[in-house]
């Protein structure tokens, strides 16, 4: 075995009721791209036996992807492509968030036997999705057609809870539904918050939360919120590889492509067989892997199939024993947090972008 990602599905549970007990409302897990990178079935149905009454997903394919694994639990999909299959997704009875009065319009020709679900997606202050100057000038004929059983928008700056902007989206936000209620439109779920609303900011609660990132475990921001540990959050993804190689090295050998680092002293390199083809990323060399208990830094550059740490001199380490690469943090390993920062990023990209050639592998128990 090369490497493996281990989701702690007992973890999962364990943030799933963490979060609805912080929003103290109904909680939508969020398991787009592969639920966050650590795989849509397994985490979908972890969260629902936890206590999740909706899952939330970009794509159409995605929600498609569930309904054929037999899950049953309300999907909505917001990200739904202008041309999409919506007979398909009416038939699966996939929700469907809407954003603008064509798409209206395309959902409602699609609703021949059955009418859509829609979630209403209003931009309060984003300027990303949803309606804004539309918003105005909707008619109860737009309406029509389809079924609309919810009303929901996105924070931009939840992690950072004193910005004025929360504040200003949520005013827009019940301006918006008053809006909609001018429709006869009122018994509907209205939905706001993201992780680090429902962590922050009660007030945003309303009928139901979606929540990603923490619900894996990792803290939307550790600057602005503090981290995993500090929120009561347990990270479930533990990235390990087996080392592929171990050798002695001297001073001043040049290491990797283009030779940016030498050794700086006789040492101990080790070889894990991970690039960024897997979603190690490239710009990380401020990260490195946890061996035999103790921190190796990368050294040189990372490669598409494999980078190299400096284990040290004394190390006692040997091809096929198993490194992690990140971990929850309690025996001092790096954290995906550890790794976004040092590769100026986020946690977020780096659980999501670990590739499909990593098995997934669940466990209740890690460590
Ligand atoms: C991704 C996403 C979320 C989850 O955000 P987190 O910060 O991971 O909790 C919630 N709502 C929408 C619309 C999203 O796209």
């Amino acid at each position: 075995m090369r490497a493996e990602a281990i989701i702690d599905l007992s973890a999962i549970k364990h943030n799933v009721e963490l979060l609805k007990k912080a929003s103290g409302t109904n909680l939508l897990a969020v398991v787009k791209a592969d639920a966050y990178g650590h795989g849509l079935l397994p985490v979908a149905k972890a969260a629902l036996a936890a206590g999740a009454t909706y899952l939330g997903v970009a794509l159409l394919e995605e929600a498609i992807g569930l309904r054929e694994a037999g899950i049953d639990a309300p999907i909505l999909a917001w990200l739904v492509q202008p041309g999409s299959d919506f007979k398909q997704a009416i038939d699966l009875n996939i929700e469907l968030a809407v954003a603008s009065r064509l798409a209206l319009k395309e959902i409602s020709a699609a609703s021949t036997s059955k009418k859509a679900r829609v979630h209403l997606e209003v931009d309060t202050g984003m300027t990303r999705g949803g309606f804004l100057s539309e918003w105005r000038s909707l008619t109860s004929e737009d309406l029509s057609g389809v079924d609309v059983v919810g009303i929901f928008s996105h924070f931009a700056r939840a992690d950072e809870p004193g910005e004025k902007q929360n504040s200003d989206q949520l005013k827009r936000f019940e301006e918006m539904i008053s809006h909609l209620a001018t429709f006869g439109i009122t018994n509907v779920i209205h939905h706001l918050s993201n992780s680090a609303a429902t962590l922050k900011n009660g007030a945003a609660a309303f009928d139901m939360v979606r929540t990603g990132i923490a619900m894996y475990g990792l803290t939307p921001d550790f600057n602005t919120l503090g981290n995993s540990q500090s929120l009561g959050l347990r990270p479930a993804m533990q990235l390990r590889a087996a080392l592929y190689l171990v050798k002695d090295v001297p001073a001043g050998s040049p290491v990797g492509y283009g030779a940016t680092e030498k050794t700086s002293r006789d040492t101990k390199l080790g070889v894990v067989a991970m690039g960024y083809a897997d979603g190690i990323p490239r710009i990380a060399h401020d990260a490195g892997i946890w061996c035999a208990g103790k921190r190796a830094p990368i050294i040189g550059r990372v490669s598409m199939d494999q980078f190299v740490v400096d284990l040290g001199p004394e190390s006692k380490a040997q091809s096929g024993d198993w490194v992690t690469i990140f971990g929850n943090g309690s025996h001092g390993e790096y954290t995906a947090d550890d790794w976004g920062s040092a590769s100026q990023s986020i946690n977020y990209e780096i659980v999501t972008r670990i590739g499909p050639r990593v098995p997934r592998i669940y466990s209740a128990h890690v460590y």
